[in-house]
C-alpha cells in the first residue's frame, strides 16, 4: 500500500494502472477510521482492481470551527486498518494541494437538496463537501465512488453532482454499519462520554418504531412522539426528524408510497452531533 501527499504522484501512479487496464474505485473519507469505512473498503475492493482510499479533514465543509477543532485525528492507525483491508492506495492531502483559496468553491446550485436537514442546519456544508469529492473524482477519475447510506442526504447529493457535471464515475451507496446495540457507527461516537454513549441507541430504537406509528398517526403526529421519546432521555437532544422522499429529499406530508421514504434524525449528546436513518 502506498501513501501519498502529492495529487500529481497519484495521477501517475493511477494512469499506469489504467492503461493496463486496471479499474479503480474510490472511499473518500475524513479519516478516525471505523468498521463502516472499512465496509466501503471492502465493498470497493470486491469490485475494482485497485482501491484509493482518501483521508482528508475537509476545512470548507465545517460551518462550525470547534468540530472541526475537534474532529479526531488518527492517521498513524488508520493507515494500518488500511493496510490489513488491502487497501492500494491512500491519498493524504493538504489543504494547499487541494485548494487555491477558502473561497475556491465548486459552482453548482444544490438549493432544493439542501434546503431541508443537513443542509439547512449546517449552510455551505454541502457546497464544501461536493467541492472536495469533485476535486478528488478529477484527480483520481475512478470508475466507482462508495459512500455511505449514513449520510443519506450527501449521498443524493453525489449523485446528483456527478450527474450534474456527468462525470463518468459510477456513485456506490453501501449500507449502514451499526454497533451490536444499533448505533451507527461515526467517527464522532469517540467523542461521547459514558452517559452519551449509553444513551446513544436510542436513536436508532426510536426509528425503528417509526413504520409502526406511521400506520396510526399522521407524520408530524409521528415526529413529534419520537422527538419525545429521544428527549425524554437528558442526554440527548433532537436537532431535526425528517421523513422525506429518497430521491427529491423533499419532506414528504402523507404516508402512502412506503418504498420512497427515508426518515432522516439529526441529535446532540452534548456538544457531539449524531445523524442516522432508515429506510421506511
Ligand atoms: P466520513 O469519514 O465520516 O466523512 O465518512 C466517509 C464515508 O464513510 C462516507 O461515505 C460515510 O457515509 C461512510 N460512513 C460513515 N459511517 C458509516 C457507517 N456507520 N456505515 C457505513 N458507512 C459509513
Amino acid at each position: 500500500m502506498l501513501v501519498i501527499e502529492k495529487k500529481n504522484k497519484l495521477r501517475n501512479k493511477l494512469l499506469e494502472a489504467k492503461t493496463t487496464g486496471k479499474t479503480i474505485g474510490f472511499v473518500p473519507t475524513m479519516g478516525a477510521l471505523h468498521s463502516g469505512h472499512l465496509s466501503l473498503i471492502e465493498r470497493a475492493k470486491a469490485s475494482c482492481d485497485l482501491v484509493v482510499c482518501s483521508i482528508y479533514v475537509n476545512p470548507t465543509q465545517f460551518n462550525n470551527p470547534d468540530d472541526f477543532e475537534n474532529y479526531p485525528q488518527t492517521l498513524k492507525t488508520d493507515i494500518d486498518k488500511l493496510d490489513l483491508a488491502n487497501c492500494d492506495f491512500v491519498f493524504t492531502p493538504t489543504f494547499d494541494e487541494l485548494y487555491e483559496s477558502k473561497s475556491d468553491l465548486l459552482d453548482i446550485d444544490l438549493s432544493s437538496l439542501e434546503k431541508n436537514m443537513e443542509g439547512e442546519y449546517r449552510p455551505g456544508h454541502f457546497l464544501g463537501m461536493v467541492t472536495v469529492v469533485k476535486k478528488f473524482f478529477d484527480i483520481i477519475e475512478p470508475d466507482k465512488g462508495f459512500f455511505g447510506e449514513k449520510d443519506f442526504q450527501q449521498l443524493a447529493i453525489i449523485k446528483y453532482m456527478v450527474s450534474y457535471f456527468q462525470l463518468p464515475v459510477e456513485i456506490v451507496g453501501c449500507p449502514t454499519v451499526r454497533e451490536n446495540d444499533g448505533l451507527a457507527l461515526s467517527s464522532r461516537n469517540a467523542l461521547l462520554n459514558k452517559e452519551q454513549r449509553e444513551a446513544a441507541p436510542l436513536i436508532y430504537k426510536a426509528l425503528g418504531e417509526l413504520k409502526n406509528l406511521l400506520l396510526k398517526h399522521t407524520i408530524q403526529e409521528c415526529k413529534d412522539l419520537i422527538t419525545d421519546q429521544i428527549n425524554q432521555n437528558k442526554e440527548l437532544g433532537v436537532e431535526y426528524i425528517e421523513i422525506v422522499n429518497t430521491k427529491t429529499l423533499q419532506p414528504i406530508t402523507e404516508y402512502s408510497d412506503q418504498k420512497i421514504c427515508r426518515a432522516c434524525i439529526a441529535v446532540y449528546a452534548g456538544n457531539v452531533r449524531l445523524i442516522d436513518n432508515i429506510a421506511l
